[in-house]
């Protein structure tokens, strides 16, 4: 990997020739304290890819993402989404984490607003979208992950899987350039996985780009580019889904999948 300098996130760390991914990762380390929970992470994720990340418990894949949209720091290395290295805070930080959808394991909605009101309002507020134009992508976004009739209740009237459409949704209002997904169907009751993984799917069909931490196999195989196995805070592994549930390289890698296949 090419020769960096260890600073602080920014255009600093930049390596001399920069892939063109539209997320790079470059030498991306971090510790929470002793644990150097990110270690020398290299991963680019090139525009319409699915990457789905998988990995035992504690091994770093949440913080992975959240370094991503710098909800949380690196200690070194280079973050980069679409050719533009991640800044440190400010307004600046803030367009860019618009470019980057976030969907977490618990929905994060708003339980005092309606559900037509959380789609809107990173639009209203970060976008400075007019309220009309807002209401109107919103409630085709509402449709287009199937609630679309949910519009004007609170989050508590709706399910688990329709709550999580919605925060889909959500992230989708302010058309980012990359989603990234933690665990979104860990929280929900077995029955309601599959309309979440299907918008998913939908999403990845028409082209979005994707980092999806999951243990749902079944959707690694059918929607992912590529698996990343992470083990230790390490990357073990990359591979087509393919190569890696027939084939995987490593011992971590074996290990894990004969505990959860
Ligand atoms: P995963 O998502 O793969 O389960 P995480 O990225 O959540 O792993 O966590 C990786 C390791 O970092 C774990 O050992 C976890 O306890 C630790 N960790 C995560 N967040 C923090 C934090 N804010 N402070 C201290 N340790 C943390
Ligand atoms: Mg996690």
């Amino acid at each position: 990997m090419s020769k960096l300098s260890v600073t602080k996130d920014g255009d600093a760390g930049r390596p001399e020739s920069a892939p063109s991914g539209l997320v790079v990762m470059d030498n991306v380390n971090k510790h929470f304290g002793a644990l150097h929970v990110l270690q020398d992470i290299d991963l680019t994720i090139e525009r319409g890819e699915v990457v789905v990340v998988i990995g035992p418990s504690g091994s770093g894949k949440s913080t992975l993402c959240r370094t991503i949209n710098r909800l949380e720091t690196i200690d070194s290395g280079y973050i980069a989404i679409d050719g533009k290295p991640l800044p440190q805070e400010g307004k600046e930080l803030a367009k860019l984490r618009a470019d980057v959808g976030m969907v977490f394991q618990s929905f994060n909605l708003f339980a005092h607003k309606t559900v037509l009101e959380n789609v809107t309002l990173g639009q209203l507020k970060v976008r400075k979208t007019d309220k009309k134009a807002a209401d109107e992508q919103a409630r085709r976004l509402l449709d287009r992950v199937g609630v679309a009739n949910q519009a004007d209740k609170y989050p508590a009237q709706l399910s688990g899987g329709q709550q999580q459409r919605v925060a889909i949704a959500r992230a989708l209002a302010m058309d980012p350039k990359v989603m990234l997904f933690d665990e979104p169907t860990s929280a929900l009751d077995p029955e309601m996985i599959n309309e979440v993984l299907e918008v998913m799917q939908q999403l990845a069909r028409e082209g979005m780009t994707m980092v999806v931490v999951t243990h749902e196999m079944g959707f690694a195989r059918s929607a992912a580019n590529r698996v990343v196995f992470m083990a230790d805070g390490k990357i073990v592994e990359e591979a087509t889904p393919d190569q890696f549930f027939s084939n995987p390289r490593s011992e971590r890698a074996k290990d894990f999948l004969s505990k959860i296949l």
